[in-house]
């Protein structure tokens, strides 16, 4: 089903238990499987495939060719490059997806033209994640990720600029001069993770 508001071209092929948002565009050749939702104010480009039971929420941009296999979850504000792959069908088991297997594109995100995301991985907020790079693992918010296996090469602003560490730490964006600390994750210690001092006195609260 398609929101009265929302524009799917006509030779794009949206299923009838799917639903797409209002003020969203479905490009030209695009597939939109069973059950899968997206939400207000998306653009789905040219041949993009949107797999069954995947969500798309709000303000969503997904460019030309990119395939989000089933069950992706890709939260508000995320942009996905060309010919990026999602893959979720990795370990089927008697046409059950096996274990937790579900991709997570958090809030914020960019995944850069032409690369893949494996199975079950959550990528954080604000990550970006460069053209071309295979991510296996999970990537921790706002972190830069580059290459095949993807390396974090550096920490990125909610505006997407390169953070600059001014002391051990602590980082601050040189276009908007918002400030971060980096700790480490209570619950893994596995990766840093970046907060603005405003995010964490807000959390506290
Ligand atoms: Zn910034």
């Amino acid at each position: 089903m398609k929101h009265n508001l929302s524009y799917v071209h006509p030779s794009a092929n949206v299923a009838p238990s799917a639903y797409v948002g209002p003020h969203s565009v479905v490009g030209v050749y695009s597939v939109v499987r069973e059950n899968a939702q997206i939400g207000e104010n998306c653009r789905l480009g040219k041949e993009v495939l949107v797999d069954g039971n995947v969500r798309i929420d709000d303000n969503v941009q997904v460019e030309d060719g990119a395939h989000l296999n089933t069950g992706a979850i890709i939260e508000s504000d995320v942009v996905i490059g060309s010919r990026v792959f999602l893959s979720s069908r990795a370990k089927k088991t008697s046409g059950e997806l096996k274990g937790n297997r579900t991709i997570r594109i958090c809030h914020g995100a960019y995944v850069g033209a032409d690369s893949v995301v494996s199975a079950g991985v959550t990528v954080g907020r604000f990550a970006v994640v460069e053209p071309g790079s295979t991510v296996a693992y999970d990537v921790p918010d706002h972190a830069l990720m580059l290459g095949t296996p993807a390396r974090q090469v550096g920490y990125v602003c909610s505006c997407y600029t390169r953070l600059v560490e001014d002391a051990e730490g602590s980082f601050k964006c040189p276009k908007c001069g918002e400030h971060y600390q980096r700790v480490i994750s209570a619950d893994s210690g596995r990766y840093a993770e970046l907060f603005s001092p405003r995010a964490s006195f807000n959390a506290q609260r």
